[in-house]
């Protein structure tokens, strides 16, 4: 932050407040050059979340884009709405968290199909195969039916 009189770079802080809604923080500063005080005010940033498409384009990330997806997915299923709810906050938090850890803004919309795929797998079969064919875009129905016979089978053996 440059001293608004000498344009010295360097500056201490001398007294730092919050705004009553806590988005804002008030600071004073001394120029660290010229000694003249004067105030900035600092805003918290809300970042939004890119998702990077398959084509690379990009597009921020829409949680109802993903709720609807869910819900095309579960329709006519015996899925309560909280569920479908659920997985979408969850799916957010979780890309919330691991962006923040690694300190990046961009994720994939393959990694959040997993995600979702995922999700739905332990929920509801049919919901889920529907969801996978949208988002693995089965090229034909032999593709599909190996996808369906693997989730089958994995199934069969669970149950044993
Ligand atoms: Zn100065």
């Amino acid at each position: 932050m440059k001293c608004p009189y000498c344009s010295f770079e360097e500056s201490k802080v001398i007294d730092s407040r919050s705004s009553d809604d806590g988005e804002k923080i008030r600071r004073r500063r001394e120029c660290s050059k010229c000694g003249r005080r004067f105030t900035t005010h600092e805003i918290i940033e809300i970042v939004p979340i890119i998702v990077v498409k398959r084509d690379l384009s990009r597009e921020s990330f829409d949680k109802n884009k993903l709720l609807s997806g869910i819900l095309t997915a579960c329709q006519k299923r015996p899925i309560p709405l909280e569920t479908v709810e659920g997985i979408a906050n969850s799916i957010e938090n979780k890309i919330e968290s691991e962006l923040s850890r690694s300190n990046e803004r961009e994720i994939s919309s393959q990694y959040i199909g997993e995600l979702a795929m995922n999700a739905l797998r332990s929920v509801d079969e049919v919901a889920y195969v529907r969801f996978a064919s949208v988002y693995k875009q089965f090229k034909d129905i032999n593709t599909f039916m190996e996808e369906l016979n693997k989730i089958l089978s994995e199934n069969n053996s669970a149950h044993r």
